[in-house]
């Protein structure tokens, strides 16, 4: 039985259409996902929309629509983004789905069941819609939420259900310490173990008067507090509600999340598993954000929002994912622009890669009419340097640093580009002598083409597939790298695809 890999994106909030910094999580998630399929795991990936809650109940009035309209609408908008960008997602939640209200609920009631965490009690204090949380009075700059500055919160007084998180406050403690890879990267640990080492308070689950969410069944008039809601959706995606099959998945392999809500699925998220007597997922990795040029963050309000839709319809998915995964060290920030994209497109995509595919059909085609014989010329260093791009490729990926698992299938084709230079096959062609030194540094340059292809499906599938159609490898295409990622495939005779260029060069506008 191949060992299983679920991992998961958080489930985006629906109150405005899906932008750059969506995109990229979903994008990194898929490359991971691909990634593990690759390497023979038997994967499930979920992604999905959040759809309860203040906030969004007040943007479907904006737009005069009554909420599951509104909702249904924008969920799609969601999907519809993540299929043009090849995002090969294998469950797509939706909080109002019906098996998610049955899951959520479930939860609750094994919390319940299970022992005292849920308790009647009042709460008076702050909230903040933004976070669609309370905000204890020390939380607060200048009497604002740090995150919603614009955002005025409000005193609240509620009669509410809660849940007893500060009594898991020491389990966690313990569980983060013991375990350096729950938390990536560190200063994502960092942050949550500042968190926990202050101590948590107990959080409210249920909201009051508030419809748009989901019944809490033993608390008539209440529905359940959005997080609570919106986190029990990695599990609606296994059949949790159901005790199906996929509940075999558990726990997650992965939550990749951003920086800003770590803290809720490295703590609460725990918390409510530990309370349900469910085991805990292994990794949460906190993803750094796309920002603007300048630095600024991508918002409405700064009219700087940029729709991944029209840069795919422009520049089709892969161009985007690489750029995204090549220049963003995975972890940290970094920056979007169209002229950057328009730059790496032209430099990397269309000069490094598109060049070489061409240049090796080419003479492959001219000098010998399909896959030559190597016959007995062994390109050993060509050999060597895909055995070592492999190899950087898997370590990088392993602990999904996605720039450093391009830079290593990119390692291939910077250098088989700097050995055209250096060994001058149209030289070579014209000397008869040299026939089969000329056969042997086809082949090997188009079997490091055929390894760089494999090793780059993760970030650039389209790409990927293309490439190995035109050098006569279709088959390598989404098998196992432990099959594919080794030298000597390419069958000698076999016919190549000289085609169009793969990336048109852009003219500057
Ligand atoms: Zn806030």
């Amino acid at each position: 039985m191949p060992r299983t890999y679920y991992l998961t994106t958080a489930i985006d909030y629906v109150n405005g259409r899906p932008h750059l910094g969506h995109a990229y999580e979903k994008i990194a998630a898929d490359a991971i996902a691909r990634y593990r399929r690759l390497s023979g795991f038997d994967v499930k990936f979920l992604t999905g929309t959040d759809e309860h809650g203040t906030k969004v109940a007040r943007a479907a009035e904006a737009a005069g629509l009554d909420p599951q309209t509104y909702v249904d609408r924008l969920s799609a908008t969601f999907r519809e983004a993540w299929d043009a960008l090849d995002v090969s997602y294998d469950v797509f939640v939706r909080t109002t789905e019906e098996r998610h209200t049955r899951t959520v609920q479930r939860l609750l009631e094994r919390i319940r069941d299970r022992g005292d965490d849920l308790y009647e009690g009042s709460y008076e204090g702050w909230y903040c819609v933004g976070c669609e949380a309370y905000k204890p009075e020390k939380d607060l700059v200048d009497g604002r939420c740090a995150d919603h500055p614009g955002l005025e919160p409000r005193w609240v007084v509620e009669e509410n259900l809660f849940f007893r998180l500060g009594a898991y406050r020491d389990a966690l403690l313990a569980h983060v310490e013991a375990h350096p890879e729950f938390i990536r990267p560190d200063s994502r640990r960092n942050e949550v173990l500042a968190v926990l080492r202050g101590g948590l308070d107990d959080v409210s689950v249920s909201r009051e008067g508030l419809a748009w969410g989901i019944p809490i069944p033993f608390r008539p008039g209440a529905t359940v507090y959005v997080w609570f809601d919106a986190l029990a959706n990695y599990l609606t995606g296994l059949d949790f509600a159901d005790g199906g099959e996929d509940l075999r998945f558990w726990p997650a392999d992965l939550h990749l999340v951003g920086k800003d809500i770590t803290r809720f699925h490295c703590v609460i998220w725990p918390a409510m598993l530990l309370a349900a007597g469910l085991p805990l997922p292994r990794q949460v990795y906190g993803h750094g954000w796309v920002l603007a040029a300048g630095g600024q963050r991508e918002s409405k309000s700064a009219g700087n929002v940029t729709d991944p839709v029209a840069l795919v319809a422009t520049y089709g998915p892969d161009p985007l994912r690489f750029f995204l995964l090549k220049e963003i060290p995975f972890g940290k920030d970094g920056e979007f622009s169209r002229e950057r994209l328009e730059e790496r497109y032209n430099s990397a995509l269309a000069n490094e890669l598109g060049n070489l595919l061409s240049r090796a059909l080419n003479m492959v085609e001219k000098y010998r009419g399909g896959i030559p014989d190597p016959g007995a010329a062994r390109e050993a260093a060509v050999v060597d340097l895909c055995d070592r791009a492999t190899i950087a490729w898997r370590h990088a990926m392993d602990r999904h640093q996605l720039d450093e698992g391009i830079d290593a299938a990119w390692s291939i084709v910077a250098a088989l580009n700097n050995l055209i230079q250096a060994r001058e096959p149209w030289r070579v062609a014209k000397d008869p002598h040299r026939a089969e030194e000329l056969s042997g540094f086809l082949y090997a340059l188009c079997e490091g083409v055929r390894i760089a292809a494999c090793l780059l499906q993760p970030f650039v599938p389209r790409t990927s597939l293309h490439v190995l159609q035109r050098i006569g490898a279709a088959g390598d295409y989404g098998a196992p790298v432990a099959e594919t990622a080794v030298w000597g495939r390419l069958v000698p005779g076999t016919r190549v695809v000289k085609g169009e260029p793969l990336f048109p060069r852009l003219q500057p506008t």
